[in-house]
């Protein structure tokens, strides 16, 4: 049996999406800048598609900027940011347990004479809204949080934060590249002035996602060349993929209350399958606040990489840390940044739409072996 877990890190595409893909590819392949009907044709799809997101996440359609995924989404928010404000101030507030994407980016601006605060979280990994209220300062432009952790699924309370930055008019960002489309996001009563959206992670295609960009919010480029996108994000316009990514997002919100509630409960079961019947074995994160695909545990005694690859033998596809560090397992910095480091191989399941009981089970069954195995 093959069981792919790792939905965290990516999706199978929806036949759907796959669908206007392909169709785009093939019917709709004219530059959107150009004005002949073919390119004509693919400028339609691709405001159709800034209509439908918009209209996910309750804003403008000009307040859509498309990009090349998640990281680059918040590489414009936080340096293109950064660049554009940096007359206003150079203090930039963050968390430590941010996807690369945004720490890098912190990192980058660090070395151009920002300052960023990093706020720790608490064992369960969320964040004290009084501890940003502390953090802020004179010189404060940007609180970039993320909405859900890609490790361990914890939510933060983003619309607490939003309130916090509206009041002191500092810029509030949001990386909701593993929530959105599993909870309502509704950009304005979440007080947001930015947010980073990706196809792949919700049975869409890679390298495709979109920055939500309040009106009246300056961003200078990262990408240089030509004027698309009003000038934010040079590059010939995807149509393609753009339209790919607006099936996307409409078959993710189409009945996605009932598809979280279900894939939810199969989640429990599955947490409290492994936390009864295995010894020694921790879940990391919180149980409230946590995105419905999410599981992730520490197995005692263990370590990542035997636990990883013994799974895989058997056919069962999981995670230890984020994948886009998966190159080299060491413990992440969001297991470290809770207090479990030294408790063992920590390790991701993540479900989705696909996911079945049978492969629950199986997966369980598997890890009971390979947990006693990796312990003898
Ligand atoms: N932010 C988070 C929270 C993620 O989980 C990911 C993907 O791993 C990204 C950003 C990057 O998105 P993309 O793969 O579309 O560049």
């Amino acid at each position: 049996m093959k069981v792919y877990l790792d939905n965290a890190a990516t999706t199978k595409i929806d036949d759907t999406v796959l669908e206007e893909l392909n169709f785009c590819l093939k019917e709709i392949y004219g530059n959107p800048s150009s004005v002949h009907s073919m390119g004509q044709a693919a400028a339609a799809k691709v405001e159709n598609a800034r209509e439908i997101c918009a209209e996910a996440i309750h804003c403008r359609p000009d307040e859509i900027i498309f990009t090349g995924g998640g990281t680059e989404a918040d590489n414009m928010a936080i340096i293109g940011y950064a660049k554009a404000n940096g007359q206003k101030g150079r203090h930039i507030i963050t968390t430590s347990i941010e996807h690369h994407a945004v720490l890098n980016s912190c990192r980058q601006l660090e070395k151009e004479g920002f300052d960023v605060t990093y706020l720790p979280v608490n064992a369960e990994g969320i964040i004290d809204v009084g501890m940003v209220v502390d953090a802020i300062r004179d010189d404060t432009i940007l609180i970039s949080i993320m909405y859900a952790n890609n490790e361990i699924g914890t939510i933060q309370p983003i619309k607490e934060i939003g309130e916090i930055a509206g009041g002191k008019k500092i810029a509030f960002h949001s990386d909701a590249v593993q929530s959105f489309g599993k909870t309502e996001i509704d950009i304005k009563q979440l007080n947001l002035d930015m947010m980073s959206v990706s196809a792949h992670k919700l049975h869409g295609p890679k390298g495709v996602g979109f920055l939500y960009l309040r009106n009246g919010i300056k961003m200078n480029p990262v990408i240089l060349g030509g004027s698309q996108e009003r000038n934010f994000r040079a590059g010939t316009i995807n149509a393609p993929l753009i339209s790919a990514l607006a099936a996307t997002v409409q078959i993710s919100l189409n009945g996605m209350e009932e598809r979280e509630n279900e894939i939810r409960s199969l989640r429990d079961y599955f947490i409290n399958r492994i936390l009864n019947e295995i010894d020694d074995v921790i879940l990391n994160g919180s149980l409230e606040c946590r995105i419905s695909e999410n599981a992730n545990f520490s197995f005692k005694g263990i370590k990542s990489d035997a636990l990883l690859y013994a799974m895989d033998l058997q056919g069962v596809c999981i995670s230890a840390g984020s994948a886009c560090t998966a190159g080299s397992i060491e413990t992440s910095h969001v297991i470290k940044a809770i207090g479990r480091e030294g408790c063992g191989a920590s390790a991701r399941f993540t479900l989705s739409k696909y996911t079945t009981k049978d492969e629950l089970d199986y997966t369980i069954g598997v890890l009971k072996k390979v947990v006693e195995n990796c312990r003898k």
